[in-house]
């Protein structure tokens, strides 16, 4: 199994590390902090360098049989190989300040409506929310907007904690949340808290400080079923 590097440090782009396994243009490393596509974010891309200077693209990113499998543009990594990583921060960062503002508007609409959040897909234009909720007044939405972006104007800092299960499950915010989510198995569960705003059960990539969103706009919103509603927002600084 690899070491996964960003769950305890998000900001790191670059880093050394060896080729455990190779099969054709898919890679597994001994550690990486390459995203892989999961829990409605979408994979990090960036690029591996060997040691006599062969510099090839990472395409995709995902995680099959436990592992994560970096695809790369072209075949000839071999296992044992050192590379060096370097994830396209741009596109990272611009994903994590999306992550965040999911978090704190997922926050705001259950302040305001009662509503848990029931799925959500990140991406660089636009992102999407999905909540449970039967009746929503669309007039509120641009007052939902106004409150989240007034929190992240305030800037609070996020803290990642990892708890046994059994502490996980005393959090009041975390069975709200992410009770159901969390798979049956898992030991030690990753907290991510907005301080005095917001815990979590998370396995993605997030900023130090909400104020790093900049401002969000919600651009649409839509029915999907009964009890089922779709914000999609956009950042906008
Ligand atoms: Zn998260």
């Amino acid at each position: 199994m690899s070491k996964i590097l960003y769950l305890s440090d998000c900001y790191l782009k670059e880093w050394d590390a060896a080729v455990a396994k190779d099969n054709g243009k898919y890679i597994v490393l001994d550690q990486t902090a390459f995203y892989p596509n999961s829990g409605g974010q979408p994979c990090d891309t960036g690029t591996m360098k060997t040691e006599n200077g062969n510099e090839y693209k990472v395409v995709y990113v995902g995680k099959f049989s436990g592992d994560v499998s970096h695809e790369v543009d072209n075949g000839g990594l071999k296992a044992g190989d050192k590379v060096h990583c370097r994830i396209d921060w741009d596109r990272r960062y611009k994903l994590m300040r999306m992550h965040t503002a999911a978090h704190v508007f997922s926050r705001v609409i259950f302040d305001e409506t009662g509503a848990v959040t029931s799925g959500n897909q990140l991406d660089l234009d636009k992102s999407r929310i999905d909540f449970t909720l039967e009746n929503l007044d669309k007039g509120k939405i641009k007052e939902w907007e106004k409150k989240a972006n007034e929190i992240i104007a305030g800037g609070r800092n996020l803290k990642i904690s990892f708890y046994p299960r059994e502490e996980a499950f005393k959090i009041p915010d975390f069975i709200r949340t992410s009770k159901l989510l969390v798979p049956e198995d898992l030991k030690t569960i990753r907290i991510v808290e907005i301080e005095g705003l917001d815990q979590q059960a998370c396995g993605g990539t997030h900023l130090k400080n909400i104020s790093e969103i900049g401002k969000i706009e919600v651009l649409k919103v839509e029915n999907k079923g009964k009890n089922n509603r779709r914000i999609y927002f956009r950042l906008i600084q």
